[in-house]
């Protein structure tokens, strides 16, 4: 049987494949990429159907964090021409929500910079997710605001919050690489904080930073681990004013390989191409449908997205449908993990569509809590260039190293456009 029979036939029973495995679909070539999306489309659909599910981003508080994280517009001495403001006030975030709402995103993802929230920022999140909550009962919200401290997560869940994001971003052998004001094991501490709590935990990584193909099996496998209902994957936009401005090393065909890689390591689990979707893989990616079942509408942190029209005629073209807010998003027994452990913890009713108890999904965010280029990340590090073989990974026999993307961008700046409408501004926002 060959890597995709395996594989596919492993992702059909909702198992994890081995690293190797995971590590050969990372090293097929160009000429096999459809056979590989095709394989891993198999995957989506068992699980997913053809929905789509559409989150949309809102930026509580933008800029100004003193942590250094180093993909990050955001970050501390970032020299990133973003906007940069402080709370907005729960009318302002309900009045950008609604956009998102309306505009077909069954759930809202409210996200601030820094390294983690006070207890007055929790007062502040429970009064915007009541005012978003009182617009439209039914609508999820994700919080993504940093490590956070004991019994935040309780508050947050009692507030009404149905997932917190926090993602790992890369792997713990080179998390020292992209920040230094925070540890891995913080990051690890804070999504077990929120899945304790009850909350649907969303947590994910940044491709792109010049990290090898193991650290990438690494970080996705310990997502994995973690039990995260939801895996952003984040493309990294190397934001001018960052230190991986220069970092420029992903292709349309590269994205599509990772996709497909989360795909088969995480069956069962809401798969979301996240920031970088538009910069990346730009014409390809309807294909990128076939192998996550989650977007963004809309902008992202601190960068913009295509028009919120285009992200829903590319899904309808595609062959694919908008998930419904009364449509659980996770399979059913994934669903019903995530509701005992959100009554197990509060003795709530799980998160879900409608809050039907039912479905879990996933969250939002890269980065500490925000994401540099939009719900993602900004940057990456030093790029491991070595040389593969063709084709045989794809019969299964162990690849060589992985050879650095020669399809590589070049450096596409003319497709990054830093935010200037919606939250933070007087102007309408992208939905
Ligand atoms: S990812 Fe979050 S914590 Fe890190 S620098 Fe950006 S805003 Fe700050």
């Amino acid at each position: 049987m060959d890597l995709l029979d395996t594989l596919t036939a492993k992702g059909l029973r909702g198992e994890t494949p081995t690293r190797e495995e995971a590590l050969a679909v990372l090293a097929t070539t160009d000429d096999e990429l459809l056979d590989v999306v095709a394989a891993a489309g198999r995957v989506r659909r068992r699980w997913f159907g053809r929905r789509v599910k559409l989150n949309y981003l809102v930026n509580l508080k933008s800029g100004l964090c003193p942590e250094d994280c180093s993909y990050c517009s955001q970050r501390l001495g970032s020299k990133a021409e973003i906007l940069k403001y402080t709370w907005l006030k729960p009318g302002q975030a309900a009045e950008a929500a609604k956009a998102g709402v309306s505009g077909g995103a069954k759930r809202v993802c409210l996200v601030a910079s820094g390294r983690g929230p006070t207890d007055r920022d929790i007062d502040r999140v429970t009064d915007t997710v009541a005012a978003i909550k009182e617009a439209d009962p039914a609508v999820e919200i994700c919080a993504c605001l940093g490590l956070l401290s004991d019994n935040q997560a309780e508050r947050l869940k009692a507030a009404g919050v149905d997932a917190y994001n926090h993602n790992l971003n890369t792997s713990e052998g080179t998390y020292g690489d992209i920040a230094t004001t925070h540890t891995y094991a913080d990051r690890v501490d804070t999504v077990q904080k929120a899945h304790g709590a009850g909350l649907s935990a969303c947590s994910g990584l940044i491709a792109g930073m010049g990290e090898s193909d193991e650290d990438l099996v690494d970080v996705v496998f310990a997502l994995r681990e973690l039990g995260s209902d939801s895996v952003p994957v984040n493309f990294l936009i190397p934001f001018e004013g960052t230190p991986l401005a220069k970092e420029w090393n992903l292709s349309p065909q590269r994205c599509l390989r990772i996709l497909a890689m989360v795909r088969f390591v995480n069956p069962d689990t809401e798969v979301r191409i996240a920031g970088g979707r538009e910069v990346h893989l730009r014409s390809m990616q309807p294909l990128g449908l076939h192998l996550a079942n989650s977007i963004f509408l809309g902008d992202y942190l601190t960068s913009e997205g295509q028009a919120g029209q285009a992200d829903l005629d590319m899904i309808r073209d595609a062959g694919f449908e908008i998930e419904g807010m009364g449509e659980g998003t996770l399979p059913r027994h994934r669903a019903d993990i995530a509701a005992d452990t959100a009554a197990g913890a509060v003795g709530g009713c799980g998160t879900g569509s409608g809050h039907a108890g039912a479905a879990q999904a996933g969250g939002a965010q890269a980065g500490g809590c925000g994401t540099g280029g939009g719900c993602g990340p900004c940057g990456g590090h030093g790029h491991a260039a070595e040389t593969r073989p063709a084709s045989e990974a794809v019969t299964g026999t162990a690849p060589a190293a992985p050879a650095a993307d020669e399809g590589a961008d070049e450096a596409r700046t003319d497709l990054v456009r830093v935010r200037r409408r919606g939250a933070g501004t007087e102007l309408a926002p992208n939905a």
